[in-house]
């Protein structure tokens, strides 16, 4: 008997640990940052959160996208050396406005989200906006000789996201409007809906020449990726009642980055069925 217990135990603790190393080891990859020098201006960091840094051909001024969280949001922080600096939050996720408090003297523009909303999804860490954009506002400023656009898509992956447009680059930072090659997290708390999320890409493929994306996660995408993105929506909500057709889903999607319970082809397939399912009631 105490021999069984024994192996018990053992064959307990050797799946605890299995699965500590798994989480942090996902963590470790999650939040290890890529540097990528798009050009003397502009810097792309993936990881985290993506985020870009834009200064200014003089150095003086520079706009970030995104401050990443914990030991990343550092990472970025320290890469930074103009001293007027705006920062554009995509969303109220704690993995893009984490590192927000390291710039107590920068302007922060975000979307729309009641204090409790955003103190709740950004983890209390993080400055809440200085300037906020209703849903279908654009605001335009200059960093150096390239001209920004900051517009709000209105609700989709949050309440309301923002994006940020390069003009001149034809580059365009979606935050989590796009999860590139990953299963999207959806949030109902947060404010995720799929339907309003599909059009918010297809306005944002009418409104914008983008070449370069530039997702909330996963690597830097082209012209194709808000097509993929929207078609992923698509094609999963028109599968629902169709086993077939989610099958072949389901395969098509294998390749996409998943945590289980939290992102995956099931999940999103769950996701959309319960939205379908409340549009009803
Ligand atoms: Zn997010």
């Amino acid at each position: 008997m105490k021999k069984v217990l024994l192996i018990v135990g053992l064959i307990i603790l050797v799946v605890i640990t299995a699965g500590g190393i798994y989480f942090w080891k996902s963590y470790q990859d999650f939040m290890k940052v890529e540097t990528i020098s798009y050009d003397p201006q502009l810097t792309i960091y993936l990881g985290g959160g993506n985020s870009i840094v834009l200064t200014s051909e003089d150095g003086a001024s520079a706009l970030i996208v995104d401050t990443k969280m914990k030991g990343a949001a550092q990472i970025l922080k320290n890469q930074v050396k103009a001293k007027d600096i705006t920062i554009v939050n995509t969303h109220d996720h704690f993995d893009h406005v984490g590192g927000n408090a390291l710039y107590p003297r920068a302007k922060i523009i975000a979307g729309e989200y009641r204090k409790e909303q955003w103190d709740e999804d950004s983890g209390k860490t993080s400055r809440y906006p200085d300037v906020t954009l209703k849903s279908g506002e654009e605001k335009m400023m200059k960093i150096g000789s390239e001209t920004v656009h900051i517009f709000n898509t209105g609700r989709a992956h949050t309440w309301n996201d923002v994006v940020v447009y390069l003009e001149n680059r034809k580059l365009l930072v979606t935050g989590d409007l796009i999860f590139n090659h990953w299963h999207p997290a959806l949030l109902a708390k947060s404010g995720t809906q799929v339907s309003s999320w599909i059009n918010a890409l297809a306005t944002l493929a009418n409104k914008y020449e983008a070449k370069t994306i530039i997702p909330g996660h996963g690597p830097v995408g082209d012209q194709r990726t808000l097509a993929e993105m929207k078609n992923y929506f698509v094609s999963i909500s028109d599968s629902i009642g169709n086993e077939e057709k989610q099958t072949a889903l389901k395969e098509k999607y294998a390749s996409y980055i998943t945590v289980p319970g939290m992102f995956s082809f099931n999940n999103t397939l769950k996701f959309i069925e319960q939205e379908k399912i409340n549009k009803k009631d």
